[in-house]
């Protein structure tokens, strides 16, 4: 079916369907190219609805970076919800991007964001709904190649048969590389094999069909390297970064109805230094570095300019330690200290100052104050590295409370198998005591949210060695704190158990799970992020079926020296030290902030040429003269 057949048929569907507005393309600041006048055509797929795709910052800047390119056209694709899905598969629509209302088997590349593994039925689900062949190996020289990037991709393995390839970090100069490799691909009309051999030799990018694992007989992996005659391939392959944050986007496009997040979004600080032993993202994105006070005012400036919005929100892992912060807020509130915006500054360290910090920007007095304790205990902060102390915790929400904002929201972790239940139980106490602080200050007004997530031990941390508690241990957990977190001012969130257990074993998978994600998108898996469409059975079924005990893969502490199936991928850090630091983690040693002192990552010595290529005051790291 072509654009013009799917555009005229649309007009009869979508007043059927709920907000037909999430199906129209057409809203502020879409770029729209003329097809034939491109070259390279790219489809950027977020693989969840309209509403929660257009939030996606990564998104926003590879559109707005690839679509600079006058060779290059990035057009948008994301899923339709069930009324609208039954509606293509009746009229025989493909999934089709909302700019020129193409079917996305007509672009070169499609390139689909993870940043979650609850995503990967969804991305099944896309190929399905566009036609394309859900295998890679079985797709021919006329279909688009398949690209997937974001976190999840730094073990890319579970989904490893279903893509041509991946994006490894960070995407700003690799989509342009990618755009090289297409557009030279389209003037020698070369074909898909010899693609994907220059595309595995542009840094930071992984083809998976190029790579083998190889198993022991008792399932675990002897390793993962490049097939035989192609002993020249990266290996391991490393993420690609940039060594100076670009400018950020901004001219965003304004959606018509309403999304997860109806703001303009800017991040002003990539990767962080605390070295919190469970986050992901924390290592992933290392090496640190910011985006100026002055450069950031402007792109918002620019961006309100462009797009109406009347909120910000500046974004990174851990806004309180830009090393500008104060300035930066200054800034902002003269520039627009008499206007209406609304800035939210979120991710913010337990201390007084940070209270000062969004007391100054004043977007969010009367509502919520968010913090991140994470754990009620001194030994499993000790084991989180994530040493606050609970005297300095209760001064932040005194302040916090004493400055009117009536609810605090705190989020913490369970599940670390060397968790107590006297560590479950003070998460309840600690959570008491917060509300008494607030009762003190405000009277019943006062409210505590508390947010309790379980702990999935992610590829590339600390607690990549470590088991992690079964359904039964996360459910007693749970129990507890629901007869300890009650009552009037008391909001308590927990984490379905089966939610957690997937998003482990997708994440800690290898080649071998690519079957078990297969099996269950065929028996109905998808938007398992989504509570109400999530189906476990269809994933215990799975499994079953495929011959994989999924507690291989979650419940098993890894012996020191085990292959992981992520360790032909680097994030640029050492595994000797994530070693290091797991030990550290059972013997309830802390590690401070890098920034005051390098704890020697693996990140510089990853990086070296990049960092001296920088102005003493750009290079990331600030301490790497003491090493
Ligand atoms: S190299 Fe040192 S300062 Fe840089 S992220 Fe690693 S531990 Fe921190």
């Amino acid at each position: 079916m072509d654009s013009a057949t799917i555009s005229r048929i649309l007009p009869r569907i979508l007043p059927r369907v709920e907000k037909p507005g999430r199906y129209t393309g057409g809203e502020l600041n879409q770029v729209v190219k003329d097809w034939n006048a491109v070259p390279v055509r790219i489809a950027l797929l977020f693989p969840d609805i309209y509403d929660i795709g257009m939030s996606n910052l990564g998104l926003a800047v590879l559109y707005e970076i690839l679509n600079a390119r006058p060779d290059a056209l990035a057009e948008r694709a994301f899923l339709p919800w069930q009324d609208m899905e039954a509606a293509m598969r009746r009229e025989g629509i493909p999934l089709f991007a909302l700019e020129s209302r193409r079917p996305l088997a007509e672009f070169d590349l499609v390139g689909i964001t993870l940043p979650y593994e609850s995503l990967y039925t969804n991305a099944l689900l896309a190929l399905d709904l566009a036609g394309i062949p859900l295998r890679a190996a079985d797709r021919g020289e006329d279909h688009p190649l398949i690209v997937g990037g974001g976190h999840a991709a730094f073990n890319p393995e579970p989904v490893a048969e279903f893509f041509d390839a991946f994006a490894i970090g960070e995407g700003e100069e690799l989509a342009l590389d990618l755009a090289d490799v297409l557009r030279r691909r389209k003037e020698e009309g070369a074909g898909r094999g010899a693609a994907l051999e220059k595309i595995s030799r542009v840094w930071g990018m992984y083809v998976p069909a190029l790579y083998a694992p190889e198993y022991r007989s008792d399932g675990t992996l002897i390793r993962t390297a490049p097939q035989s005659g192609k002993e020249d391939l990266p290996n391991p392959v490393v993420k690609r970064i940039v060594p100076r944050l670009p400018p950020a986007p901004v001219r965003p496009i304004v959606p018509y109805l309403e999304t997860v997040h109806n703001r303009y979004a800017i991040e002003i600080m990539r990767g962080c230094t605390r070295g919190c032993r469970f986050c992901q993202a924390g290592h992933v994105t290392r090496p640190v570095r910011e985006r100026s006070a002055a450069d950031i005012v402007a792109s918002i400036e620019a961006a309100l300019a462009n797009t109406g919005y009347e909120e910000v929100a500046l974004l990174s892992l851990s806004s309180s330690d830009h090393s500008h912060i104060t300035d930066l807020v200054q800034a902002l509130g003269v520039k627009f200290g008499s206007s209406r915006l609304r800035i939210s500054l979120p991710s913010l360290r337990i201390e007084t100052v940070s209270v000062d910090l969004v007391e100054a920007l004043r977007s969010s007095r009367g509502g919520n104050f968010t913090l991140a304790p994470e754990a009620a205990t001194e030994s499993m902060r000790a084991v989180l590295n994530k040493p606050i102390s609970a005297r300095q915790l209760l001064e932040t929400v005194g302040e916090i409370y004493r400055r009117k904002w009536t609810t605090v929201k705190l989020y913490f972790m369970i599940g670390h198998p060397r968790e107590t239940a006297d560590d479950v139980r003070a998460i309840a106490e600690l959570a008491r005591a917060v509300l008494a602080e607030g009762r003190r200050r405000l009277g019943r007004r006062a409210e505590v949210h508390a947010g309790v997530s379980t702990l999935v031990p992610k590829p590339h941390t600390p607690f990549q060695w470590l088991a992690m508690d079964s359904r039964e241990q996360i459910a007693a957990k749970q129990d507890l704190l629901r007869r300890e977190l009650r009552g009037p001012g008391i909001k308590l969130d927990l984490t379905k158990p089966e939610v957690t257990l997937l998003e482990a074993r997708l994440s800690r998978g290898d080649r071998r799970m690519g079957e078990v994600i297969a099996r269950a998108w065929r028996a109905g898996a998808r938007f398992d992020a989504w509570s109400d469409r999530f189906r476990p059975v269809a994933w215990d079924d799975a499994f079953r079926e495929s011959g994989i005990d999924p507690a291989f893969y979650t419940h098993r502490e890894r012996a020191a020296d085990e292959v992981f199936p992520w360790d032909h991928i680097s994030v640029g850090i050492r595994k000797a030290y994530l070693r290091r630091q797991y030990e550290d983690s059972l013997a309830g040693r802390t590690q401070g902030d890098c920034r005051r002192e390098c704890f020697g990552c693996g990140i510089l010595s990853t990086f070296r040429e990049l960092r001296e290529a920088l102005p003493a005051e750009e290079r990331f790291c600030p301490i790497v003269d003491r090493r």
